[in-house]
């Protein structure tokens, strides 16, 4: 006979415990003891499947937490983050629906701001806010202690005022779980998570909210942060866009300014030179517009320009350029076009012009406008050379009885 061979079943049993024990610490799997267990070791398997729960809760609450954490180093944005919660939460807390809302800056209103839900369409969402002052959710955020409703309908019944709780209801909604989300001291928001089924929530989802309240807290509002940052960076992106967009237009007629669209004929030349392309360049100036101004007024006058503009920019081809080179004068860049096709793309642009009356401040009033024009061969000169051509030509259009087109 072995002389540590245990000798009475209790002996085997705390073998078998210590067994048990050794492979939980070590991380492995181990089955419920409590189910075979025999007095007097029954209440003691008890508390070791218990202990084995909470052990392999608190590792789904780090690795949820971990995760979470990692994606807002990243640099994730709160709508993000709230959805991987509802991802990845559920088997720490149950639910059917999570809403988020935030606390407003004046501190006197809660703001919904995301809310997901597989109960069907949402009624509560971003835009939806309720004052703080005196409601329930005031003390929750002061208390800094999850809420349960274990009974909607019955709550609703009690508080028919309660709009929030009817719209939940309404949703489906059966019970709920609010978490207050606190930083440093500072309530931030709340966290409601919704069952459909009565009495869903109980002390021990208050312990494991408690568990996760701080860090849960912190990664909505880092987010939230990151959220602000990204925004702020979108507008000021846009309103760059905007300031750069200005810098290079007119802001009568919106055409190209002068110093933009001489870039752009140095540019499609050197397109032009590189693809052995031709480009056309034109000149228009309106006729007699002076006697538009004196006889209508000046505001009449920039109604023209601005008409003028709009009826060129409606026959001018993709990738054809237009600027404001001089008072009533205007360049025209247009790419690939050659000798054969100038005269009669001047000829559209000139149409587009005289084709009907332009109405002038309630003055019903013909305009017409001269057209110079030259087409750059890939081996020609400069772009000012160009442009004296071109502005040449329109001055032999204007000598010879304006509204045509002269090319050079
Ligand atoms: P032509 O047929 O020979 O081109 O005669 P014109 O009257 O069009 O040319 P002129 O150069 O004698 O006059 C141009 C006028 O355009 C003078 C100027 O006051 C006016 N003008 C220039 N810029 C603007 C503007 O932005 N708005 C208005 N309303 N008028 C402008
Ligand atoms: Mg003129
Ligand atoms: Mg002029």
């Amino acid at each position: 006979m072995l002389a540590d061979t245990p000798a009475t079943p209790v002996e085997m049993r705390v073998v078998e415990y210590a067994d048990w024990v050794r492979r939980l610490r070590r991380g492995g799997q181990v089955t419920a003891l409590s189910g075979n267990a025999a007095e007097p070791l029954a209440g003691l398997a008890r508390e070791l499947d218990l202990l084995a729960d909470q052990i392999s809760r608190r590792e789904k609450e780090f690795e949820r937490l971990f995760d979470v954490v990692h994606m807002v180093d990243q640099g994730v944005v709160l709508d993000d983050v709230l959805n991987r919660i509802f991802d990845w939460f559920v088997d720490l807390i149950p639910y059917d629906r999570i809403g988020c809302a935030f606390v407003t800056p004046d501190g006197g209103h809660l703001a919904a701001h995301w809310a997901r839900s597989v109960l069907g369409p949402v009624q509560i969402s971003a835009g939806y806010s309720q004052p703080l002052a005196g409601s329930s959710l005031e003390s929750v955020l002061t208390r800094g202690e999850p809420r349960i409703l274990n009974d909607l309908e019955q709550y609703l019944a009690e508080h028919p005022e309660s709009d929030s709780t009817r719209r939940i209801v309404r949703e489906g909604g059966r019970s709920s779980f609010t978490c207050p989300l606190i930083v440093g001291a500072r309530p931030v928001g709340v966290l409601f998570f919704t069952s459909r089924d009565k009495n869903t929530y109980r002390e021990i989802h208050q312990a494991i909210f408690r568990q996760i309240a701080a860090q849960v807290s912190i990664l909505i509002e880092k987010s939230r942060l990151y959220q602000d940052i990204v925004d702020h960076n979108r507008q000021l992106q846009e309103e760059r866009g905007r300031l750069a967009e200005a810098a290079i237009r007119d802001p009568l007629t919106g055409a190209l300014n002068r110093g933009a669209i001489m870039c752009a004929l140095d540019e499609a030349l050197l397109t032009g030179q590189r693809s052995r392309e031709p480009v056309g360049i034109v000149m228009a100036d309106l006729d007699h517009f002076k006697q538009i101004n004196d006889d209508c007024g000046h505001a009449a006058g920039d109604d023209a320009l601005k008409e003028f503009i709009r009826r060129i920019g409606s026959v001018m081809r993709e990738g054809d350029l237009i600027g404001r080179y001089g008072g009533e004068e205007f360049l025209l860049v247009l790419p690939h076009l050659g000798p054969d096709a100038i005269r009669s793309a001047a000829e559209r642009l000139r149409g587009a012009v005289v084709a009907l009356p332009f109405d002038l401040h309630g003055t019903v009033r013909t305009v017409t406008a001269s057209f110079g024009a030259v087409v750059a061969e890939y081996t020609d000169g400069s772009a000012a050379d160009l442009v004296a051509t071109a502005d040449r030509a329109l001055y032999v259009a204007k000598n010879t009885g304006r509204n045509k087109v002269v090319i050079g």
